[in-house]
């Protein structure tokens, strides 16, 4: 197995660059709690990482405008000379997930120390995603240091909510909009990471993935009714086995498999390295194969999200605290993930046919479709691409999509084109277990290498030649 850094190339760009300093300045960042809980936020730890921006950056603060938005989230503009151009936007957030009580002492390094040792910088935020906020204002203010003129406004924006209700960057969004502002991209935290593709049917190729859109999310919620009472006479059942015979219909009514247009994309572009079967014969004519090769994918643990709607039940609550009473009232909670493609009105009808019961109540918690999917014909793609070949020699990107969620479909308003794609390089190991996780960590060199993209890609898109 390779490791990530055998991919790094064109290291020695950008010689000039602080690399201590900003490898300091992300330290710093992390060593402020801004984690978002709602009314109970404590904004001084936001004031404090806003403080450290203001005081880090004096070349983007002299060229750009800095608003806070919102409660937190910060919009830094930097105007470009030429109004023909689109603007662009680099974004992320700023807002981290708290560690898990009890799980403070498996830290290598404290979570919040924002420790420098053994070549990694520690700490919550350290993937997901200062590095991305901080490695986006190391890029404009060295480019604005070093006298660079933008042709196309820029904009940094960075959320404060992302991991809760997500207020802050649908602000930003709806600001932007009502200055009739329309956007040639967004770039918006991605994979990040480098992995061998042996789930694609290509053990000897790397792969790192540029999301072009999320799936939808729905949390259902179940109730039935009950008046309880002594569990010898449970004549009509009880509350509990009602509602897991829906649970039970809902599971055993899957959605369907299929290859979505955006894997159609993903599997021709790793076509040319697929060598294992069956993919690799499938891969030979990926539309006329379609369904076989989703069937196939369905049965892949890592690629059965990408495969259908999914379907999980993640909570039940009322049951009874005595074995011989029955319980009363009880409601559950099934999460679905929706595929591109389908709605959350779909799904509404799928689930009620599949249950079939009337006497389940049923009503969303929270919903969303699937985003818009990202072009890939245009120039923000290309631009990226063309940048992430650039430092990360030998590994193929290819187009896919986020299970999870994340800031980007709000911009998709004024754009046409939210890329989701971090060029600060992990490996699949410390990505799972550092993000919302424990000891999360990433290596220095991997975020010096981010910010050198990151230069080079706002060089490309928004610089004058
Ligand atoms: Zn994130």
């Amino acid at each position: 197995m390779k490791h990530i850094f055998d991919f790094f190339a064109n290291e020695t760009d950008y010689p000039d660059l602080d690399s201590a300093g900003a490898v300091e300045r992300l330290s710093r960042a992390i060593q402020c709690r801004t984690i978002d809980r709602g009314e109970d936020t404590d904004s001084g730890e936001f004031e404090k990482l806003h403080a450290l921006i203001r005081e880090s950056y004096p070349a983007l603060m002299a060229g750009a405008t800095f608003e806070v938005i919102g409660r937190h989230s910060l919009l830094i503009t930097i105007p470009g000379s030429d109004p023909a151009l689109r603007p662009c936007l680099f974004m992320s957030h700023q807002d981290v997930v708290p560690v898990v009580a009890g799980t403070e002492d498996d830290w290598t390094h404290d979570a919040f120390s924002g420790a420098v040792a053994d070549g990694y910088i520690w700490g919550r935020g350290a993937l997901d995603i200062k590095d991305q906020v901080f490695g986006v204002l190391e890029a404009a203010d060295y480019l604005l240091a070093h006298g660079a003129s933008f042709a196309r406004t820029t904009y940094l924006a960075f959320g404060d909510d992302e991991e809760t209700l997500n207020k802050g960057a649908r602000a930003i969004a709806a600001h932007l909009q009502s200055q009739g502002v329309t956007l040639e991209f967004v770039l918006d935290e991605g994979f990040g990471k480098i992995e061998n593709a042996a789930n694609y049917g290509a053990p000897d190729t790397y792969i790192s993935l540029v999301d072009l859109m999320e799936k939808g999310y729905a949390d259902l919620e179940l109730s039935v009714k009950s008046a309880g009472g002594h569990s010898s006479r449970p004549f009509g059942g009880t509350s509990l086995g009602h509602l897991s015979q829906a649970i039970a219909r809902i599971v055993e009514s899957p959605f369907p498999v299929k290859l979505t247009p955006v894997m159609v994309g993903a599997f021709k572009a790793l076509a040319p390295y697929i060598t294992e079967e069956p993919l690799k014969t499938l891969v030979q004519d990926v539309d006329g194969n379609a369904d076989a090769i989703a069937a196939y994918c369905h049965g892949v643990p890592a690629l059965f999200p990408y495969t259908c709607t999914t379907i999980a039940p993640t909570v039940i609550r009322g049951s009874s605290a005595a074995c011989n009473v029955m319980p009363q009232d009880m409601s559950a909670v099934v999460n679905f993930r929706i595929a591109e493609g389908e709605t959350v009105e779909e799904l509404l009808a799928h689930v009620k046919a599949a249950v079939g019961d009337d006497t389940v109540d049923m009503r969303f918690l929270q919903c969303n479709d699937p985003s818009a999917t990202a072009r890939t014909d245009g120039y923000g793609y290309a631009k990226l691409l063309e940048t992430m070949q650039r430092y990360f020699e030998g590994v193929v990107f290819a187009p896919s999509q986020t299970a999870g969620a994340t800031d980007a479909h709000h911009y998709e308003i004024i754009c046409d084109t939210c890329l989701r794609c971090s060029p600060f390089m992990t490996t699949p190991e410390d990505s799972a277990r550092g993000v919302h996780g424990t000891d999360e960590r990433l290596a220095v060199r991997s975020y010096v290498q981010g910010i050198r993209a990151l230069i080079h890609l706002m060089t490309a898109a928004c610089v004058h030649p």
